[in-house]
């Protein structure tokens, strides 16, 4: 796949990100800042329809002709404070009396009543489409804002993915994405909750440094990751709607470990939408175009949206994703199902 990417210097450099490497703009959360963002076309996978054009093949299972990577990142599985006044805002508004009370007295009842303890109900969801998905659960106390939960605490709800064949994959810490040590540290508090190896990987907030975070994950034994998209917007961050493996323009090597690129980050979306109706309208485009080039789209909708009433429309927009492509015959599936799928080959 490099060697054909390389044939051509524009797809090459879209391809490796080259302008990523000496940033001359950081955003204030320390990612690149994609101001040359109106030069490249977000909804164009070129690099993808370049290696079409030229004979690469794809296949999945049960001879489907493209697939949907759905995620999510767990960043709450209590409300944060400002949650809770949302919701119940939202419930009086409706005159919701019940889901008030449930809203925002859950912690009464206990943590275990908690509206973002909601994983069987996501998985449910999924299942009624024949989908999976990954959940990526976060595994470090450092974080900029507040303490966001501890694995060990929800045991039952991480067994209970594994039990039903979803994916359970680390969200890195906010300060890890660059740090070894802390990504292996991460990885084994979590391995030892699950019991088992953990293959899947994004990153809080989706920091990433390239090339740097590629190498230091495969260093960590990770076998893929899915942070590599834009944070502001949706569409192929490298002209890519297929996995790939990265390249390592200072060192003239590939990365072992496998990229499956994000498309679509619920948050992003909405940011960039005036309405549903234009949200709805931006995804099946790109669904659209990566189902054209047998190509992978994957979406991140976080579980919080679940489970408050104020982001009732995420959730509309979310199922309308599973409607539209289980009528289009996509292969539906988690991260590490892709990962297996794909394999060493890219
Ligand atoms: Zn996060």
């Amino acid at each position: 796949m490099h060697e054909l990417l390389k044939q051509n210097q524009d797809i090459w450099g879209l391809f490796t990100r080259k302008e990523e490497y000496s940033p001359r703009k950081l955003d204030e959360r320390g990612r690149f800042f994609f101001d040359g963002k109106n030069l490249v076309n977000t909804s164009d996978p070129e690099a993808s329809r370049y290696l079409i054009n030229r004979g690469m093949q794809v296949e999945f299972p049960e001879n489907k002709t493209f697939a949907v990577c759905l995620t999510h990142d767990v960043d709450d599985v209590y409300p944060p404070l400002s949650h809770s006044l949302l919701s119940s805002v939202h419930c009086l508004k409706n005159l919701d009396f019940r889901d008030f009370t449930a809203q925002l007295l859950w912690k009464l009842r206990g943590k275990e009543y908690s509206p973002y303890l909601n994983l069987s109900k996501i998985m449910d969801l999924e299942a009624g489409y024949g989908a999976k998905s990954s959940f990526y659960f976060i595994a470090t106390e450092a974080d900029p804002i507040r303490f966001r939960y501890d694995i060990e605490d929800i045991e039952s709800h991480l067994k209970e993915v594994l039990d039903r064949g979803w994916e359970v994959g680390l969200h890195g810490g906010y300060y890890s994405y660059n740090n070894l040590e802390a990504l292996k540290k991460e990885k084994k508090r979590l391995e030892t909750v699950l019991g088992k190896a953990v293959q899947g990987f994004r990153n809080h907030y989706l920091r990433f440094k390239t090339p740097d975070s590629w190498e230091i994950l495969a260093d960590a034994g990770f076998r893929y990751d899915s942070t590599f998209g834009y944070h502001d917007c949706a569409g192929f961050r490298n002209g890519m709607c297929h996995p790939f493996k990265p390249y390592n323009l200072n060192t003239g090597k590939e990365i072992d470990i496998l990229e499956i690129p994000l498309i679509v980050m619920d948050v992003a979306l909405f940011a960039e939408s005036k309405s549903f109706g234009e949200a709805w309208e931006r995804t099946k485009k790109l669904i659209d175009i990566t189902a054209s080039l047998n190509g992978v789209i994957t979406l991140l909708w976080h579980n919080f949206v679940f489970g408050c009433n104020f982001r009732d429309d995420w959730v509309r927009l979310y199922e309308k994703v599973l409607q539209y492509c289980s009528e289009r015959g996509a292969w539906m599936t988690s991260g590490e199902e892709i990962y297996r799928w794909w394999g060493d080959g890219a």
